[in-house]
């Protein structure tokens, strides 16, 4: 994992566990409240990183893809809200779902097509970017702090 000057932080994973275990070593530094846009084509590992979020916040249940759902909360250390925003319009609909009562609580958000509704979240927010890398198991990683609070806790992960 590298961390650069600019303020974001990149893995490369090789394979969908270790996506999981990327996810699985930012949920110990998970708080109250934290919310993180997850963005990448289909099948660029999104609901993998959000399966190694909950294993790291004590979920048993098993996690799923939200597409048609929508949005769906499994208990955990802290409870974690999983929504897909695939098949949102825009923000506006996060209101309608009631994203917001899920903002002030204690849960974890986590929004994967977060881009779709970024207009709707204040910093501070993790963006989570994955990307298709050279070779069909490859994925870039890259984490993008928005607002205060994120790149230390980022440090964190750096030595995962
Ligand atoms: P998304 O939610 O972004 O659509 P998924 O996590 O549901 O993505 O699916 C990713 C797919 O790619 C799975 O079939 C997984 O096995 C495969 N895959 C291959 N390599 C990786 C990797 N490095 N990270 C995550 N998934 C990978
Ligand atoms: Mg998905």
């Amino acid at each position: 994992m590298n961390a650069f000057a600019e303020g974001f932080v990149e893995a490369i994973t090789r394979n969908a566990s270790e996506t999981r275990e990327l996810g699985k070593a930012l949920a110990q530094e998970l708080r109250p409240g934290d919310v993180l846009l997850l963005v990448g084509e289909l099948g660029a590992g999104k609901t993998s990183f959000a399966q190694g979020l909950a294993r790291g916040l004590g979920v048993s249940e098993r996690v799923t893809s939200p597409t048609f759902t929508l949005v769906r909360e499994y208990a955990g250390r802290l409870p974690l809200i999983h929504l897909d925003a695939y098949r949102l319009e825009g923000p506006l609909d996060l209101y309608e779902i009631g994203v917001e009562e899920y903002l002030d609580g204690n849960g974890v958000l986590v929004v994967e097509w977060g881009d779709r509704v970024k207009g709707f979240f204040e910093p501070p927010y993790l963006e989570v970017k994955f990307e298709y890398g050279s070779g069909d198991d490859v994925r870039r990683v890259v984490f993008t702090p928005v607002g205060e609070g994120w790149s230390e806790r980022l440090s964190g992960i750096l030595e995962a």
